[in-house]
């Protein structure tokens, strides 16, 4: 009970059905649709163990109406004699159309007879060794027991809104046992309303915890932070090879308009692959050193925070900076002297990654935390990074960078704590990439691509997909497809990039990848999503079905980083029906009709559900169990409206509502 978050009874009350079983009649067999999950009645007119194709017990009913045939793979001497020729059983199970005539694997039965249930019977999600019964008591006594008096405050009971739904007793009582009547539809979809009340409910407590949240960083401290002129940001400025946008300029002035507060920044930068996030971050850092203050700037994955390590020591380092490199790899003496440099001060900037947030560094002042591609990181060390970093009574600002655009609606609603900042302008002088559909059986056509580009000088990146489970196969894959690359295109290097390589050999690969002497890169990794090399001008996903939409995003973004016209090709093999998935299809679809990073992560939200943008997936605790925030906008603006009125006029009522939906939650949800 406990792993499944069952602690108090308001969680059990809260733990709802995944699906109901229908015991409340008896139906007869005739009537029944293939599929159908069906109770009946009837008499056993056979019983048997046979074993071709494999042992099995073979039980023939018969209600009068039909017969069927009941077929158990498992089975206890005792089930021959329960379901003895001439037994009258009661049983339950799914009807399908089969060679015997129509079958019904493992049903469920007991003898006939008896009350039938007066409401749906709930199935609750539970763990291996928790049993259904035993749950439903459990939730059925905890139903009972738990406090669920309004929290709504007084004024918002007569809201458009709030009159069409039910009260939090009434839903539940009914959630957990519907009547028969009702259109399943309705609770499927998530419409009665009853599941309009606990909605409401759910999204009313995420806005109060995250808009209690904001108030409280309002009482917070941060150091002022503030660019001198002619200083290092000026200087940075100076030197780069190209003028900034106009979208860099706005944000970078947002992000310095935040750092001159003396309350912690809590921003979000957004802004689609190939955007310019990282000279926007190198900027706010040097308004941090040059106050005096310590910036770390963490990357999720080692060689994303070398290529960022490299690039800004090589802006920041001729301009006196000094910039500390950090990471899980490093060997012991490098790292004890890494550490006195960020202890001492010495290092304006700290580089690096996760390793940065460890127990064992310590900042002399750190001013500034910024992390890329945020949502790769989990909640849980997101909020390590914001206890780590304290100082003297004062907290850094913080700025989390992120190509994984939140979709608008998402950002202002639900994101009650962050600002947001969108870089929604390119770089000049790049121009669109082509994305092109391609069965996996012409990738002859694809390797003539390839050699097109190269002639050219420009280079090529392939990526295969990396499925955990089938980690040792899709080597072989990467393997194959980078033998037979090779091959097909003599005195061209082609490399091969897999998340099993040391890294020192991942690096020497990157390197050669990077300098250009490299033409095609092979790769399972997907991970190095954050990778610049705008010499690349031809990106091919193979098996891009497997690959989820904002991902596939990522991925292309790797290309069109220059001024070169360039490509994406996602390869794709059918299925074992020669078709692909319906959720597969939309996807590429998607691919080939937009290249802009918010229409992408709008078409992922329909398609997907919101989960990823918020970390969800990482945290391992899904934000919201109800709500859904790409459908029900109309509840969210509504709990949005309600909320900062109740923490100023109930602030009771408020703190009972967000304790009783996110209990210990609710830390996590300010993350
Ligand atoms: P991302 O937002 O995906 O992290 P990067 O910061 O890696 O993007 O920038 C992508 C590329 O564009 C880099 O090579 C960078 O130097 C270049 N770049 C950034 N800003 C500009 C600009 N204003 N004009 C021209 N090139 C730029
Ligand atoms: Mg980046």
């Amino acid at each position: 009970m406990r792993k499944l978050g069952l602690v108090r009874d308001i969680d059990l009350a809260l733990h709802l059905p995944l699906r109901y079983e229908d015991e409340t009649r008896i139906s007869r067999l005739v009537d029944a649709r293939d599929s159908d999950v069906v109770q009946f009645e009837a008499v056993v007119t056979s019983c048997e163990i046979t074993y071709r194709p494999r042992r099995q017990l073979l039980v023939t009913v018969d209600d009068g109406s039909d017969t069927c045939v009941l077929r158990f793979f498992s089975f206890y001497p005792s089930m021959q004699k329960a379901l003895a020729v001439g037994t009258r059983i009661r049983g339950r199970g799914e009807i399908k159309g089969g060679f015997l005539g129509r079958t019904m694997m493992h049903p469920t039965f007991k003898p006939a007879g008896g009350e039938l249930a007066s409401a749906l019977t709930p199935v609750y999600s539970t763990v291996a060794a928790l049993p259904q019964a035993y749950l439903r008591r459990a939730v059925l006594s905890g139903l009972g027991r738990a406090d669920l008096a309004d929290t709504l405050p007084p004024g918002a009971a007569n809201t458009r809104m709030t009159r069409a739904m039910w009260d939090l007793r009434r839903a539940l009582d009914f959630l957990h046992h519907p009547t028969p009547d009702v259109a399943l539809a309705t609770l499927e979809d998530r419409s009665h309303p009853a599941w309009q009340r606990l909605k409401a409910e759910e999204l009313l407590a995420q806005q109060l915890s995250q808009q209690q949240a904001r108030r409280e960083r309002d009482h917070l401290r941060a150091p002022v932070l503030q660019a001198q002129p002619g200083g290092l940001h000026d200087k940075l400025l100076a030197g780069l090879p190209f003028a900034l946008t106009g979208a860099q300029q706005r944000v970078g002035d947002e992000i310095a308009a935040d750092l001159l507060r003396q309350i912690p920044m809590h921003r979000l930068l957004q802004g689609d692959v190939g955007s310019g996030k990282t000279v926007v971050a190198a900027l706010a850092a040097t308004i941090c050193i040059d106050a005096g203050w310590q910036c770390a700037l963490m990357a999720p994955t080692e060689i994303l925070a070398e290529q960022h390590f490299r690039k800004l020591i090589s802006w920041l380092e001729p301009l006196g900076v000094r910039v500390a490199w950090l990471t899980g790899s490093q060997k012991k003496k490098e790292r004890t002297a890494m550490l006195a440099l960020v202890q001492s001060g010495e290092a304006g900037l700290v580089v690096g990654t996760h390793a940065v947030i460890q127990d064992l560094v310590q900042f002399k002042n750190l001013g500034l935390a910024i992390i890329d591609e945020q949502h790769r990181f989990g909640v849980a060390q997101r909020l390590a990074l914001r206890g780590k970093m304290t100082e003297a009574g004062q907290e850094p600002h913080l700025l989390m960078m992120t190509a994984t655009p939140i979709p608008r609606t998402l950002a202002m609603s639900y994101y009650a704590d962050l600002e947001v900042s969108t870089i929604d302008e390119l770089p000049p002088g790049r121009t669109a990439i082509v994305t092109k559909v391609v069965a996996d059986t012409r990738r002859d056509e694809v390797v003539g691509r390839i050699s097109a580009q190269l002639a050219q000088g420009r280079q090529v990146y392939w990526v295969c997909p990396l499925i955990e489970e089938s980690e040792a196969v899709d080597l072989t894959n990467a393997t194959q497809t980078h033998e037979a690359l090779s091959e097909a295109l003599p005195g061209t290097m082609v490399g091969l990039l897999h998340s099993r390589m040391p890294l020192a050999e991942k690096k020497a690969v990157m390197t050669l990848f990077t300098s250009g002497a490299m033409g095609v890169l092979v790769s399972t990794t997907v991970i190095e999503v954050g990778v610049d090399v705008p010499n690349a001008s031809l990106m091919v996903i193979e098996h891009a079905e497997r690959f989820g939409l904002s991902q596939l995003h990522q991925l292309r973004g790797r290309v069109g980083r220059g001024a070169a016209a360039s490509a994406c090709v996602l390869l794709y093999a059918a299925g074992e029906n020669g078709r692909l998935g319906e959720t597969a299809r939309a996807r590429l679809k998607a691919m080939v009709e937009t290249g802009d990073g918010f229409e992408i992560a709008r078409r992922d939200l329909e398609i997907r559900g919101p989960g990823e943008f918020l970390g969800a997936r990482q945290s391992g605790a899904p934000l919201l169990r109800f709500a859904d925030l790409a459908t029900d906008t109309e509840l969210l603006e509504w709990a949005r409206e309600l909320a900062p009125d109740m923490l100023d006029r109930n602030p009771g009522l408020a703190a009972r509502h967000v304790s009783r939906w996110l209990g210990t939650r609710a830390e996590f949800l300010k993350a």
